[in-house]
């Protein structure tokens, strides 16, 4: 490759990354107006595993922040779970170095994962539990308003499928949520954020990864499909995962079935007669 080629592939693609940053920023920014994840003298606190996801929410926000028309601040926290080989140093050395306060949480969900859950079964049930509890109970401790989680749109679309198929039942993962224990306030900040676009936007970052499976655990299964599923139909009818995503948002109780959502048995027939009716009704006398 000549020094000119090269040169114009390096413009290229930093114009594609720019093109990303601003995509993302602008979805994120979105997703926090619309459902009003973060207020004025908010403590975020942002968790990160380490993966893709929450290091791309963190580089997002910590943007925004600069911007934002609201004063909020950003505490991260990370778990560290005692997995086998858990690279302690990484997410410190990283944290340090964009400058943002941090806590390392550690404590040992692993082992008791390992000892309640059959081998051979999938462990991410519980561990997902476990480290919920765990940072649920942290946010209290430093004070937080609310905590950011990296789930984004693909995350989501899953979650309804499988709740679909495997418990019937018609719920996905809200970008804002209050926790059952009614004290700390979920946010989703990355909700309408594709998963390319963070693996994407992660690679040009060159984030410094943890893989989510030193437990030895496999992804499960279920969602495995979900996603193959969902990787199909967006292959074969491109714009499809976009179109669900909206019709999470757009929904019609009285369209469905589900008698505590709408009062179907309340259902009156209006004895009133319309003016367009009384209207006819007029006109065939005349
Ligand atoms: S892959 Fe391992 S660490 Fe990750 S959620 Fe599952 S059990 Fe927990």
């Amino acid at each position: 490759m000549t020094a000119q080629n090269a040169d114009a592939a390096s413009r290229k693609q930093r114009l594609e990354f720019n093109k990303l940053q601003k995509r993302l920023r602008r979805q994120v920014g979105s997703a926090i107006a619309d459902y009003q994840m973060i207020e004025e003298g908010d403590r975020v606190m942002v968790c990160l595993s380490g993966g893709k996801d929450s290091y791309g929410m963190l580089d997002i926000l910590l943007g925004l922040q600069k911007t934002a028309p609201v004063n909020f601040e950003l505490v991260a926290v990370n778990m560290d779970q005692k997995q086998p080989g858990f690279p302690e140093h990484v997410l410190p050395q990283y944290l340090e170095s964009v400058g943002v306060p941090y806590h390392i949480v550690e404590k040992d969900t692993y082992s008791i994962v390992k000892e309640v859950i059959p081998e051979g079964k999938t462990t991410c049930g519980l561990c997902s539990r476990l480290r919920r509890g765990t940072l649920y109970s942290f946010a209290d401790e430093i004070g937080a308003t609310k905590i950011a989680l990296g789930h984004h749109r693909d995350d989501i679309i899953e979650t309804l499928f499988l709740n679909m198929f495997y418990g019937g039942k018609l719920k996905a993962m809200p970008p804002k949520l209050l926790a059952d224990n009614g004290r700390n306030m979920v946010i989703r900040p990355l909700a309408y954020c594709k998963e390319q676009d963070l693996a994407d936007f992660a690679q040009a970052r060159d984030f410094p990864i943890i893989p989510c499976n030193l437990c030895g655990s496999q992804e499960n299964l279920q969602r495995q499909v979900i996603k193959q599923m969902l990787a199909d139909w967006e292959k074969s009818h491109p714009g499809r995962m976009e179109t669900i995503f909206t019709a999470i948002g757009n929904v019609a109780p009285s369209q469905l079935a589900d008698r505590e959502l709408f009062d179907f048995a309340g259902l009156q027939i209006n004895s009133a007669p319309e003016p367009s009716d009384v209207q006819f009704i007029n006109a065939v006398e005349v």
